[in-house]
């Protein structure tokens, strides 16, 4: 997490003339900065355009060319090995032409990044030599990732390019950040052309010399700071990155199982105790997939009037646009559950999730025609990666069973699932027998204590017969 704090800062030096000197180095320094970030902003928004005029010129050339052999091609006097001349290059041509194409564009743009990162770093160089490499090197770094941050906006016509004003705070690395503690115990910073500064902490509600000590004994990092000039005032404006607490203390002997399924996304179960938890709804989709029908009916509706090739375009593009609109929704369903059942892991002291493992299409339970629907994998990777990021071990167990079985005393007979929704034992001996219980938790409980753990298809139950 990165913070940022505001600390006054005081000349070390108590000589009014010597002071003068230091404020003159600094308005000038911050005119050049101001200046310079401008400049970066010209800069850099002078390779976009080149880089489009670029493209498009590309287009154009080739475009041409394909219309005069087309020309060549109908006339009489055209040749039969010509003609076949001809048919070679405009197909080659027409490939050339599908290569050059947005995602080409802005491939070759991500190849180039850094030289175009650079370009303008170099041009500061040269129009502000008073600027030291550590100021020009974060000025450039900032500046320009602004400048991406906006570029979108800027060219759908929302917004303009950013400007900078004079009062910008001047930025430098960190490793200019020098700060050490003086004899008398004061908060000493030996800033760049020679100027030190005592950091000023006041009041300091926001215990800021906590954070900066934190910073000297390494628990926290510093990054890219400015330094802002105010009327007679000078301020650090200090970046800190604050690292994420870990709340430890995970059980891996305490297991969540994960049911992913239609009627609920994922039921989760802890392998000890009684804690579930229900995540998502399948009316959810039920609902967008609706609203999605809904949307190309009228699309078909409204386009019936419209005749001829352009038409049929315009309503592919839109039919792609609501698909892509379905998509989306899905995934940040699937990031949502997930991050869920890593929350609900986390809660509980968990230290291993099972999930089930996917053998794909044609899964053998019938009670389970899942995998149907939507994307199982996409939920299970998403999963995986935020409990791996939270330190929780990831397990996948055979699948086979898992849903028919009575997860209290592992009797398995026909018909003890008798619907999408319910589970009732049918062994005499169980607690739970003849007791109605959800069929997601029973099969999420049985996920959660399954010792079958398998890492590959060959492995499963299933898979044997
Ligand atoms: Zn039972």
């Amino acid at each position: 997490m990165i913070i940022n704090r505001k600390i006054q800062l005081d000349f070390t030096i108590k000589n009014r003339e010597s002071q003068n000197e230091i404020w003159k180095i600094l308005r000038k320094l911050n005119y050049s900065v101001f200046q310079a970030s401008n400049e970066i902003v010209n800069s850099q928004f002078f390779n976009e355009v080149y880089l489009f005029r670029q493209h498009v010129s590309d287009y154009k050339f080739i475009d041409e060319e394909m219309k005069s052999l087309k020309k060549q091609f109908a006339q009489k006097t055209t040749s039969l090995e010509e003609k076949k001349e001809i048919l070679y290059v405009l197909t080659r041509d027409k490939i050339v032409k599908e290569r050059i194409n947005e995602a080409r564009y802005e491939h070759f743009k991500k190849e180039f990044d850094i030289g175009i990162q650079h370009s303008s770093y170099d041009v500061i160089k040269q129009l502000y030599p008073d600027i030291p490499p550590r100021i020009r090197a974060a000025l450039n770094y900032r500046i320009f990732t602004d400048f991406k941050r906006d570029l979108l906006a800027v060219k759908n016509g929302l917004i303009t390019l950013r400007t900078y004003r004079k009062d910008i705070p001047i930025p430098f690395t960190v490793d200019a950040l020098k700060i050490s503690i003086d004899e008398r115990n004061r908060f000493l910073l030996k800033w760049l052309f020679g100027i030190n500064f005592y950091l000023h902490f006041g009041k300091d509600d926001s215990r800021n010399q906590e954070i900066v000590l934190k910073i000297l004994s390494g628990e926290y990092k510093a990054g890219i700071s400015s330094i802002q000039i105010k009327d007679d005032k000078v301020f650090l404006l200090l970046s800190v990155d604050i690292p994420n607490k870990n709340p430890k203390g995970l059980n891996p002997d305490i297991v969540v199982g994960v049911d992913l399924g239609i009627t609920i996304p994922a039921y989760c179960a802890l392998s000890v105790g009684k804690g579930r938890v229900a995540l998502g709804n399948s009316n959810d989709f039920l609902r967008v997939r609706l609203q999605m029908q809904a949307r190309r009916k009228r699309l078909n509706k409204s386009m019936t009037l419209t005749q001829g090739g352009k038409g049929k375009n315009k309503k592919l593009k839109v039919l792609d646009k609501i698909k892509e609109c379905e998509r989306n929704f899905v995934k940040t369903y699937n990031h949502n559950i997930s991050k869920k059942v890593v929350e609900f892991a986390e809660k509980n002291g968990a230290g291993t999730i099972k999930l089930e493992f996917l053998t794909g299409i044609g899964q053998v339970d019938r009670n389970k025609p899942k995998l149907r629907n939507w994307s199982f994998y996409e939920l299970q990777t998403m999963i995986k990666y935020k409990a791996e990021r939270a330190g929780i071990k990831i397990l996948h167990v055979d699948a086979y069973h898992t849903s028919t079985q009575c997860a209290n005393c592992g009797n398995h007979e026909p018909k003890q699932r008798i619907d999408q929704t319910t589970f009732i034992c049918k062994n005499p001996k169980c607690e739970g027998f003849g007791k109605k219980i959800l069929a997601d938790y029973n099969a999420a409980l049985n996920i959660a204590r399954s010792k079958k753990i398998v890492t590959s298809k060959l492995e499963t139950q299933s898979f044997q017969g």
